[in-house]
């Protein structure tokens, strides 16, 4: 028994069961709490106490890294084996939001009458193209969909690559031959995706955000192969922010030991954020396929190193197209069925398609499923 003030905000009753008639389900962000129930299985090993006079100082081991935290999220890569860091550089942000534009700004010429082009491939990450054009830097510019240069004859590129994709969790690779790449691993981890085998990319940025779903912690990092965008990078991070949280590397530092500890046992993060994520696939795809009204991206099993067998999808998110001509704003015909969605355009694609986050509480997911149930019946009943 729960009291009543204790209920999630939709909910109402004793037992907190029922179901208020006006609130939506909001599945806009990607914030990753679906991760919550396994901190709270694991409490005493999540907790982190910091005294007073701990990390007051603004150096670190390694000026504003903490070396140990560096040494254990290259064991946590080497064990999971989804990239290889030897002989990369390493750069704590705060975020890996924070490091989307100091790699912009590290990649791109100096003093040039040729700024570099900065791309994606639609539909991509919104962020790329917000913060490109935010900063406004005089030495690269925001040029849009790769689709647009494939044929041109210019160089010069800063091709952003997420792999998998967000919004459709495709693994993808760059496409604009001869760019810098900037790859984009926040979700390569075996909970969104198998491991086909490690990533090896020049410039490469991870987040804790998606990996322990500590997204409050404001925490990513990048690998850099080469020593001079190392050092601009390092530079950009010194002027901005003068380097990550020394509070916020400390409880990293404890994640990724407790991540690391428990790998292959029956507290494995990955084993649980995949069990949840392909349960909670397969339910909405169950759903969405027994009507013609809509459609998801196509994903199939794949082999992946990490659990070293062929594993159904689990991803992210589930990017959902309307079929309908007469549902020509999937995003807007969602909301009318109280759902708050992200629409495409936002990702440089059409207001055909909207992205559903998957990451969320099991309440918010209930929620989408009930939501969604009658816009699947009614489409059936006009058919
Ligand atoms: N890259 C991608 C592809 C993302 O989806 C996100 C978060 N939604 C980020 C980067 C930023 O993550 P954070 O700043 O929380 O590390």
């Amino acid at each position: 028994w729960r009291p009543t003030c204790e209920c999630n905000t939709c909910y109402i009753g004793s037992d907190c069961s029922v179901l208020l008639s006006n609130c939506s389900a909001d599945v806009d962000s990607g914030d990753p709490l679906f991760l919550e129930p396994y901190w709270m299985q694991h409490a005493a090993k999540g907790a982190v106490v910091l005294s007073g006079w701990h990390r007051m100082s603004y150096s670190t081991t390694d000026h504003f890294k903490s070396l140990e935290l560096e040494n254990h999220i290259r064991l946590l890569h080497a064990a999971v084996g989804n990239a290889i860091t030897d002989g990369k550089y390493l750069v704590f942000g705060t975020g890996s939001t924070q490091l989307i534009n100091a790699l912009v700004y590290a990649l791109s010429p100096e003093n040039t009458s040729s700024p570099a082009s900065v791309v994606a491939t639609v539909p991509y990450y919104p962020m790329y193209k917000e913060q490109t054009e935010l900063f406004n830097g005089r030495d690269y510019e925001w040029e849009g969909a790769t689709a647009k240069w494939r044929n041109s004859n210019k160089t010069n590129f800063v091709e952003f690559v997420t792999s998998p994709n967000n919004p459709d969790c495709l693994l993808c690779d760059s496409v604009l031959g001869g760019s810098s790449v900037i790859y984009d691993h926040a979700y390569y981890w075996p909970h969104f995706t198998a491991i086909p085998e490690p990533a090896d990319g020049d410039a490469m940025i991870f987040t804790v955000s998606k990996l322990s779903g500590h997204a409050g912690s404001r925490f990513g990092w990048a690998f850099i192969k080469d020593e001079n965008v190392y050092n601009k990078v390092s530079n950009y991070l010194q002027y901005n922010s003068m380097g990550a949280s020394r509070d916020t590397q400390s409880r990293i530092f404890n994640y990724v030991k407790v991540i690391l500890a428990e790998i292959g046992s029956n507290a494995d993060i990955f084993e649980f954020g995949f069990n949840k994520l392909r349960k909670r696939w397969q339910r909405l795809q169950a759903l969405v396929n027994s009507s013609s009204r809509f459609s998801l991206q196509q994903l199939s099993p794949q082999y992946c190193t990490y659990f070293k067998k062929i594993r159904d999808p689990s991803p992210a998110y589930a990017w959902l197209k309307c079929e309908n001509e007469e549902d020509a704003d999937c995003a807007e015909v969602l909301m009318k069925g109280g759902i708050i969605s992200r629409g495409g355009t936002k990702f440089g694609s059409s207001t055909q398609y909207t992205r559903l986050s998957l990451l969320k509480t099991d309440d918010n997911f209930e929620m989408l499923l009930q939501k969604f149930k009658p816009l699947v019946a009614s489409s059936d009943e006009n058919t």
